[in-house]
């Protein structure tokens, strides 16, 4: 086998574009499944997830998202190789399925009651579903402005949804500090590294798609950036793994209202967190989690960032629509969006093959009843909430902890 091609050695992540607290591996070619393996979806790849080989316990399936080469959406966007990946295919219809069930996954080996996340609406749909079918108590933290139908799901699910006023960051600390005092199973999207591994599973299925090749180009959007480091760090452990010798180039994708990492990849500062405007909640997010790693893997796989607008976001949903046949909300048709900029951009060419991420739609949710859920607006300080959580537990929380 040949070893040091490129810039990084094959067996290694590069520390530089991951830094250390993600997880690593013994990256050898045995990791990655053969062409014969008949494992379907995100458990196939279970060599590189940090679980041990027991029978897989989340009943909901996950991973195994189309690849589907919409040809009216080829030629009316003048990309022949455009594919899409549809990550809306899953059991709760957006990319915040892989992760929730592998962190889920790892709650109920290790014997957790209640898993906690902050969300801008998805991750909480896709948590409070998610625990609802293995019968865990989830408590939900989002902004107060919080799509009301994605909170109304949470709640039908049993989760206890905490709207806070001071916004999605707040949230995201408060949810953590909870998880830390209570001893709940955090499942915040890039401070919970095993949210990355789930998510990089996305790389392996369309370099596998692609019968075992790699795209020139991926677009991704961009919220607090789980998505693209995990698309990144999934392509660097096929490479680390000897099964390519080179990475995809990575566009990410914002909302010209909500932009942070386009702004730090051209040099420019950041713009008040109060300044944030767009129609597309999943990428909402003006401090993102993982924001230094993505700003790092777009600049080493040669990629680029792009803004859209909230027209752009419009036209590329009724084009998945109309020429894809496939539902989105505003972030989940961002990538699509994100592609087209990138061509009159000239950050992608017309014959290069690329996968544009689907990653989420309108999710209705079914009848669940019996486990009746709780929403409460707070201000986003711990004492507080300390009291708001002892007042639901005693009025609601006893009728349905497993
Ligand atoms: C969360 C979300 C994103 C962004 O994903 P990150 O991993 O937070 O960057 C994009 N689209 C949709 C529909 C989402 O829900």
């Amino acid at each position: 086998m040949e070893w040091n091609m490129g810039r990084s050695p094959q067996g290694k992540l590069p520390d530089e574009i991951f830094g250390k607290e993600l997880i690593r591996y013994d990256y050898r070619p045995e990791l990655i499944p053969s062409a014969e393996t008949t494992d379907v979806g995100m458990w196939r790849y279970r060599a590189l997830l940090p679980i041990d080989e027991q029978r897989v316990r989340f009943p909901l399936p996950i991973g195994g998202t189309p690849l589907r080469a919409a040809a009216a959406l080829r030629s009316r966007l003048g990309l022949p190789r455009l594919w899409l990946k549809d990550e809306t295919a899953g059991a709760i219809s957006s990319n915040k399925d892989r992760a929730t069930a592998l962190v889920l996954e790892i709650g109920l080996r290790s014997g957790a009651s209640t898993i906690t996340t902050s969300s801008t609406g998805n991750a909480g749909v896709a948590t409070a579903w998610g625990a609802a079918t293995v019968g865990l108590s989830a408590a939900i933290f989002t902004p107060a402005d919080c799509d009301p139908e994605k909170v109304a799901v949470m709640r039908a699910a049993g989760a206890h949804v905490f709207r806070v006023a001071r916004g999605y960051r707040a949230a995201f600390d408060l949810s953590r500090a909870a998880a830390r005092e209570f001893g709940w199973l955090d499942r915040n999207t890039g401070a919970n590294p095993v949210t990355i591994e789930a998510k990089k599973t996305v790389a392996f299925e369309i370099w596998e798609q692609l019968e075992r090749h790699l795209p020139d180009v991926v677009v991704a959007p961009v919220g607090d950036g789980p998505t693209l480091v995990g698309l990144a760090k999934g392509f660097h452990e096929l490479r680390a793994c000897g099964m390519t010798s080179t990475v995809p180039r990575i566009i990410g994708v914002q909302a010209e209202g909500c932009q942070p990492l386009v702004r730090q990849w051209r040099g420019l500062p950041p713009r008040p967190p109060e300044t944030v405007r767009t129609i597309a909640d999943g990428i909402r997010v003006p401090v993102p989690a993982v924001g230094e790693q993505a700003v790092r893997a777009v600049t080493d796989s040669a990629g680029a960032f792009v803004a859209v607008s909230d027209d752009e976001l419009r036209s590329a949903m009724a084009y998945l629509a109309n020429d894809a046949a496939t539902a989105s909300e505003p972030a989940g048709a961002a990538a699509l969006a994100g592609a087209r900029r990138a061509m009159w951009k000239s950050f992608v060419d017309a014959g290069e093959t690329v996968v544009a991420l689907v990653t989420g739609k309108p999710f209705h949710g079914g009848a669940f009843s019996g486990r009746p859920g709780s929403e409460a607006l707070i201000s986003g300080d711990l004492d507080e909430f300390r009291e708001v959580w002892r007042q639901v537990r005693a009025h609601h929380l006893e009728h349905f902890v497993p």
